[in-house]
C-alpha cells in the first residue's frame, strides 16, 4: 500500500510539472511512511537526520506523509523540527498545494476528511506490474494493529471505477495487476449486504483475460467459498492466496480480536486447496503476543504444519501506542520471544524449502521482472504461485513478458529453471 501511495504522490507531482531527482538535487524530499511496527518508525527518524544534512546544504523542503505522519501529526515536527510538511493518509490529492504552502512556513495536514483518493494519477515504478487500491481503510479492530487509526474507515471503490482504472493500466502495457485492500474480501460488504469481491475478480478476469491478477490482503473471517470459486474459475487470477493466520491458539486469536478460530482457518485452508487446484498459501504470524504461553505457541507451530504454508512472514509482537493490546502486560520475556521466533522460522523455512523442491521438474508460467540483481546473467521472474524463479539470460529482452519455464532446481527461497518459450 505504501509503494502504491508513493506512486500516486509521484504521479500527482509529475502532472504539476515536478521532475523526480536524487535528494541532493531536489527542491523537496518526500518520505511516505509506515507505522505498523516501531522498526519502521526508527528507520524514519534515522533517515530524517540524514536528510537534515542535505537540507542544510541545499535548502530542500522535507515532507513526511502516510501512516506515521497521520499517527504523529505535530508530534513529528516536535521530534524533527526541520520537517516542513507533515501530511496524512487522506491528503495525497492536496500534495502540490501543501508543498507550495510549506515553502512559506511549516504545515501539518492530517484531517481524515480529505478529498477522495480515487482516480489519482500514478507514476508506476514498473511498466509491467501495477497496484490498484480497491478499498481504503479498515473496519476490523485487531487488538494489536494501528492501521484502522491511521487509515480510517473502510471504503470500497465502485466496481466500474476499478475496472476502468485497470483498463488504463492494461492499455499502458501492464501484465499483472495487484488488487490492494486491508481486507479485500470485505469489498462492498457494507454497502451491498454481501461480499462482492468475487464479482470483482470475475469482472476483471473477463474484461482483461490476458492479464494476471493477484490480491492482498485476505482476512480469514471473510474469505469464503464464493471467492475461492472465483479464483478457481477465472484463469487470469493467480492461484496464490496470502491469508494471515497471526496465531494458532484460539485463546490468542480471541485476544487479538481476529474473529475466527483455528478450526475455521484450517477448514478454509483445506477448502482452498480443494477448490483451487495447485493453490499456494502464504501467511503472517505474530509471536509473543501478551499472555502467549508455551502451549499457545505449540498450537501455532501445529497449525503451520497442518496448513503447509508455502511462505510465511513472521513478526515479534510490538506494542503500538493507542491499540488495545498495548494496554496488556507485555509479559513474554524478550528472550522467549526470540527463541519462539527462531523455532517458528526454522519450521516455516523448512516448509518453504519443501514447497520449492516440489516444483522441480514441473513446467511453470512466470512473469519476468527483469535482470536478477544478484546475478545479472539471469532473469528474475515470479511464477503464478508467487515463487521467485531465475533462468539464464539470452540476447532478447524479456522484461514484462510471460514465459514458460521448466524448473530444474530449488534453493531456500527461489527456483532455477530453463526457458521453454515466450508465451506473450
Ligand atoms: N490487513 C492485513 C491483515 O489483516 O493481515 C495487513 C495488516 S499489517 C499491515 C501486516 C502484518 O503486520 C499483520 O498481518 C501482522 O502480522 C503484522 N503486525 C501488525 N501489527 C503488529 C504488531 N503490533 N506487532 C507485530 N506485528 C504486527
Ligand atoms: Fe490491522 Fe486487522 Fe485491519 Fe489487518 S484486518 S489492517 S491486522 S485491523
Amino acid at each position: 500500500m505504501n509503494i502504491h501511495d508513493s506512486e500516486r504522490v509521484a504521479g500527482l507531482l509529475e502532472r504539476e510539472g515536478w521532475v523526480e531527482s536524487e535528494p541532493e538535487a531536489a527542491d523537496a524530499v518526500i518520505l511516505i511512511t509506515c507505522c505498523v511496527r516501531d522498526s519502521a518508525e526508527r528507520k524514519l527518524y534515522g533517515k530524517l537526520s540524514e536528510l537534515r544534512a542535505v537540507k542544510d546544504k541545499t535548502g530542500a523542503l522535507i515532507a513526511v506523509g502516510g501512516c506515521l505522519a497521520q499517527k504523529e501529526g505535530e508530534g513529528l515536527r516536535r521530534r524533527a523540527p526541520y520537517v516542513d510538511l507533515v501530511f496524512g493518509t487522506h491528503q495525497y490529492p492536496a500534495i502540490p498545494l501543501l508543498l507550495s504552502q510549506a515553502a512559506q512556513g511549516a504545515v501539518t495536514s492530517i484531517s481524515m476528511e480529505g478529498p477522495a483518493l480515487r482516480d489519482l494519477p500514478c507514476k508506476r515504478r514498473e511498466g509491467f506490474r501495477s497496484w490498484v487500491a480497491i478499498t481504503n481503510g479498515c473496519d476490523n479492530l485487531c487488538s494489536y494493529c494501528v492501521v484502522p487509526r491511521v487509515r480510517g474507515e473502510e471504503r470500497s471503490r465502485p466496481m466500474h471505477e476499478i475496472v476502468e482504472e485497470v483498463g488504463r493500466h492494461v492499455a499502458d502495457g501492464v501484465r499483472e495487476v495487484n488488487l490492494l485492500g486491508q481486507n479485500v474480501n470485505s469489498y462492498r460488504r457494507k454497502e451491498e449486504g454481501k461480499s462482492r469481491f468475487a464479482d470483482l475478480l470475475r469482472s476483471l478476469g473477463s474484461a482483461y483475460p490476458r492479464v494476471w491478477f493477484r490480491f492482498t490482503t485476505s482476512h480469514p473471517k471473510d474469505f469464503d467459498l464464493e471467492v475461492m470459486r472465483a479464483v478457481a474459475d477465472t484463469p487470469g487470477v493467480c492461484e496464490y492466496v496470502h491469508l494471515p493466520l497471526q496465531a494458532g491458539s484460539d485463546r490468542v486469536l480471541e485476544a487479538m480480536n481476529r474473529g475466527y478460530g483455528r478450526e475455521e482457518y484450517l477448514e478454509k485452508a483445506r477448502s482452498l486447496r480443494e477448490v483451487v487446484e495447485g493453490a499456494a498459501l502464504s501467511t503472517d504470524i505474530i509471536v509473543g503476543f501478551p499472555g502467549e504461553r508455551e502451549k499457545d505457541f505449540q498450537a501455532t507451530l501445529e497449525m503451520v504444519e497442518l496448513c503447509r504454508f508455502e511462505a510465511a512472514f513472521t513478526f515479534i509482537f510490538n506494542p503500538r501506542p493507542g491499540t488495545p493490546a498495548a494496554l496488556l502486560e507485555d509479559d513474554v520475556p524478550p528472550e522467549v520471544k526470540r527463541e519462539r521466533m527462531q523455532r517458528l522460522t526454522g519450521l516455516t523455512r523448512l516448509l518453504t524449502a519443501r514447497a520449492l523442491q516440489a516444483e522441480v521438474g514441473k513446467e511453470r508460467e512466470a512473469l519476468v521482472h527483469g535482470p536478477s540483481h544478484r546475478d545479472p546473467g539471469f532473469w528474475t521472474a515470479r511464477t503464478r504461485r508467487n515463487f521467485p524463479l531465475h533462468f539464464q539470460r539470452g540476447s532478447q529482452d524479456l522484461t514484462g513478458r510471460f514465459v514458460r519455464v521448466r524448473v530444474t532446481g530449488a534453493g531456500s527461497w527461489s527456483l532455477r529453471g530453463v526457458l521453454l518459450g515466450v508465451i506473450d
